[in-house]
């Protein structure tokens, strides 16, 4: 590697959330990501350096994509990403702004912002190779959700790859990711030290707990995310002859998914999965979905959405249960009612929940030992590893066959 790199994080090293990275070679400056963190209230990246070649954004949850308008209104630069990347982003964007309206929380960007996003959109597709400067920069596929990319950055000394969320398992929506030879891994440490269970047999478990709550006559709320959760969920209780029904801003993900479906491992497997569910289309359509058998809806952290109303139409029936099937975090409705049985469904007192409440473990994220192997793939020199609270078990086996990075934000490091 003759010419250095150097890379600096805005955000999104030592925690998940308002992830940021510059990566700047000899002339150039891009910026991979831009999120925030959806917390109580809302915490935001560093600024980003304000003479940037492009952005390149992975995937659209908010912890990547959420402050893209932001930069996308203030400086006029190229936002590089999937088509579906951008549909999905525009989504979140407006809805994270109606969020903060009702939280009373200032906004972090305008609507001009979303437009510019919008606008400044390069547009691109798996194995596309992009100039930006002296870097050519490619996209792979990352296994996390449909659209999402990982890019592989090349000056013509050093190929760095930023992984940005990946998963290595295929899922029903995406097959999993694979990897790139390169000098510099930028890799997700979300699962560092943490191994998933089997996902056939948690596929197994979470069937036959709807079974056993359906049998004795009980309902089952799916408490799931918008993007990716709620698609994978349909493709897994569709059609096993429950009635299950589907509410939520995820309708909407899942009408974007089946437009633009190159992006899924299976667009025949979703649309059949959408003819095996009922779609909440009105509010008056919501009483009779409360009866349903099951119900997938958002949100997944019980921090709001139409689950809440669900959860409060069985909430002293314990013949019902609530299944996650996504991390909670510190702090949210899901985590309390996990923790404690109880939580606020949005009258601004704690309630007793008397269902059943189980969590299944249905991450999008690689688990330590599938990292391990990606990494000794890709052959690095150099790894450096973000978007977890605790980089060290990771670092320590990383650091057997590559030099690891584990910087905090604004702490510049140089891969040479
Ligand atoms: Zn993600």
């Amino acid at each position: 590697m003759a010419a250095p790199v150097r890379v600096r994080f805005l955000g999104g090293v030592d925690e998940v959330g308002r992830l940021g990275m510059v990566l700047e070679g000899q002339r150039t400056k891009l910026l991979f990501d831009y999120g925030m963190a959806p917390r109580d209230p809302p915490e935001y990246p560093a600024p980003a350096p304000n003479d940037l070649e492009a952005l390149f954004l992975t995937h659209s949850h908010l912890d990547h994509s959420g402050m893209v308008p932001a930069i996308a209104g203030s400086q006029g630069i190229p936002i590089v990403g999937t088509s579906l990347t951008r549909t999905m982003s525009d989504l979140l964007a407006y809805d994270s702004m109606k969020v903060a309206r009702l939280e009373g929380y200032p906004q972090p960007f305008k609507r001009e912002g979303i437009a510019a996003m919008n606008a400044q959109w390069d547009e691109r597709h798996y194995g596309d190779t992009r100039e930006s400067g002296e870097f050519d920069v490619r996209l792979h596929a990352a296994g996390h959700i449909p659209g999402s990319t990982m890019f592989e950055a090349d000056d013509g000394s050093t190929r760095l790859l930023f992984t940005g969320d990946i998963n290595l398992i295929d899922t029903h929506l995406v097959k999993k990711a694979e990897p790139v030879r390169c000098d510099v891994l930028a890799i997700e440490a979300t699962y560092s030290g943490r191994e998933h269970p089997d996902r056939t047999v948690t596929e197994e478990q979470l069937l036959d707990a709807v079974s056993g709550v359906v049998a004795q006559g009980g309902r089952v709320i799916l408490p799931c995310f918008a993007v990716g959760r709620t698609q994978e969920m349909m493709c897994i209780l569709a059609n096993q002859g429950y009635d299950v029904w589907v509410d939520g801003m995820g309708k909407t993900v899942l009408q974007m998914m089946l437009e633009d479906n190159r992006y899924l491992r299976s667009p025949r497997e979703l649309q059949k999965a959408m003819e095996g569910v009922t779609l909440v289309k009105n509010p008056a359509q919501r009483e009779k979905a409360s009866q349903a058998e099951v119900i997938i809806t958002t949100s997944g952290m019980l921090d709001g959405g139409p689950a809440l109303h669900y959860l409060s139409t069985m909430r002293t029936d314990p013949r019902s249960a609530v299944f996650f099937t996504g991390y909670q975090v510190p702090g949210s409705g899901g985590r309390s009612l996990l923790d404690t049985g109880a939580l606020d469904l949005g009258k601004g007192k704690v309630e007793k929940v008397e269902c059943e409440i189980r969590h299944f473990d249905f991450s999008g994220h690689a688990g330590h030992s599938e990292i391990v192997q990606f990494a000794k793939r890709c052959q690095p020199e150099h790894v450096v590893l973000y978007h977890s609270d605790d980089r060290s078990v990771l670092a320590k086996d990383l650091g057997e066959f590559a030099k690891v990075h584990t910087p905090m934000t604004g702490e510049d490091v140089e891969l040479s």
